[in-house]
């Protein structure tokens, strides 16, 4: 098994993943959450860092964001969709969104035309408008977007050489736009906290799990960008100054009782309290102050073709643009669990876990988790056989289509509502 953010190889065993990277299970968070998505209650989303954060927020009515963000190198598939669906859901139960459209890395590192970036980053924005983003959110291409490119220059200083190539393996050859974008992607991820966006407020981002080493270097950064950094003592804080000690006087203002030191104050209190007060007056010096942004983790999603679903294999994937019948060939044609005759499927059912077409059932087209256990349940029995199955998902891919692309086109008139930044 290697999953890195440029490949993922092998049969991917999540739960060592979880160990590998360090992640927490979802599972252990699942019954906190008040009507949690298809894909958590499925275990599709299966890892995360501090999303607790965000369960906190949902439960207190407090402030929180979500982010991701799409490369425009390709038209939007169902993999697209499974991120968009994330974001959307997080919106809808309250999360301001903040959607990049990752324009600089599809010209800088793909090489693709500006025209073209725009064109296609077009679709995007349309789609998950289409599937139900409402205006508390903020969409975004990054070429346009100064905040986002400023803060990157601001987090490069934060990062050597040396720590990016042992992350992502960068050679000598590597050109310098491909070795930029992990800080332009972190400034993605920290930019909803800027105070020209509300300030620091605990933002989710989902991924698949092959992201992760960005999540992890992004975490990193919001630390060191930050002023001050925290150490826990009995009845409070110490806190130092990153940046020089002349910035504890800043902390003079304080309402705690205080103790200052040579390198560092102490300061005594309720420690959630005490880092907000420090967390304001660090902005208001100009600083930043972050929260570790959290994240989720998704599986992978399967090509219909059996492997890796590729940009470069139309047939693997299915494109919000699809035409309905073409997509309906694809279905029909995909790789499934089945059986090698229907006599045998009869008598020893078939694999609905190493199904393409049971993959989208679960991850996409059937919302209601007694329906996915039933089409499960007669497919492992041997009473549904492939032919039936498949033309029913087609069926579901086939609406699902023809109302997407309406709502894609009813989108293009509703831009107006949303806080969108587009290239000049
Ligand atoms: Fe897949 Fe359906 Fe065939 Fe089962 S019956 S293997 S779910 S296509």
């Amino acid at each position: 098994m290697k999953v890195t953010p440029w490949e993922v190889e092998g049969v991917v065993d999540y739960s060592k993943l979880i160990e590998e990277f360090g992640m927490e299970k979802f599972e252990d968070l699942l019954s906190e959450i008040e009507e949690p998505m298809r894909l958590m209650r499925r275990g599709v989303i299966f890892g995360h860092r501090d999303y607790w954060r965000i369960v906190e927020a949902m439960k207190e009515g407090k402030e929180f964001a979500v982010m991701s963000g799409f490369m425009p190198s390709g038209l939007p598939h169902f993999g697209h969709k499974m991120t968009m669906d994330e974001i959307v859901w997080h919106n809808q139960k309250g999360g301001k969104a903040f959607v990049a459209i990752a324009d600089m890395e599809a010209h800088g590192v793909r090489g693709l035309s500006w025209k073209k970036c725009f064109e296609i980053g077009m679709e995007y924005v349309k789609a998950i408008i289409a599937l139900g983003l409402n205006e508390n959110s903020v969409i975004y291409f990054q070429s346009a977007n100064e905040f986002v490119k400023n803060l990157a220059f601001e987090l490069a200083a934060e990062v050597n050489w040396g720590e990016l190539r042992a992350i992502y393996g960068f050679e000598s050859e590597t050109p310098l736009t491909k070795i930029y974008v992990p800080a332009i992607q972190a400034a993605d991820i920290l930019f909803p906290q800027l105070k020209e966006f509300g300030g620091p407020k605990p933002t989710v981002v989902p991924v698949g799990a092959d992201q992760d080493p960005h999540i992890r270097l992004t975490r990193d950064l919001a630390a060191r960008a930050s002023i001050f950094s925290f150490e826990e003592i009995e009845g409070g804080l110490r806190i130092r100054s990153r940046k020089g000690n002349e910035f504890l006087k800043e902390l003079e203002s304080l309402n705690f009782e205080k103790k200052f030191y040579e390198g560092h104050v102490d300061v005594f209190g309720e420690k959630k309290k005490i880092e907000e007060e420090v967390r304001k007056i660090e902005i208001e010096i100009g600083g930043f102050a972050f929260i570790p942004p959290s994240s989720t983790y998704h599986k992978f999603i399967t090509g219909l073709t059996g492997g890796k679903m590729s940009s470069s294999k139309p047939e693997s994937y299915i494109s919000l643009l699809d035409e309905p019948e073409e997509a309906k060939k694809k279905v029909m044609n995909a790789l499934t669990g089945g059986r090698a005759t229907a006599e045998e499927q009869r008598r020893f059912g078939g694999e609905p876990e190493k199904c393409a077409v049971f993959e989208l059932y679960n991850y996409h087209l059937i919302e209601e988790d007694e329906e996915l256990e039933e089409i499960r349940e007669s497919c492992k029995s041997g009473k549904l056989l492939c032919g039936k199955c498949k033309k029913y998902a087609a069926s579901l891919v086939v609406e699902f289509l023809k109302d997407i692309q309406e709502k894609m086109k009813e989108a293009e008139d509703r831009l107006d509502d949303y806080e969108v930044i587009f290239p000049k």
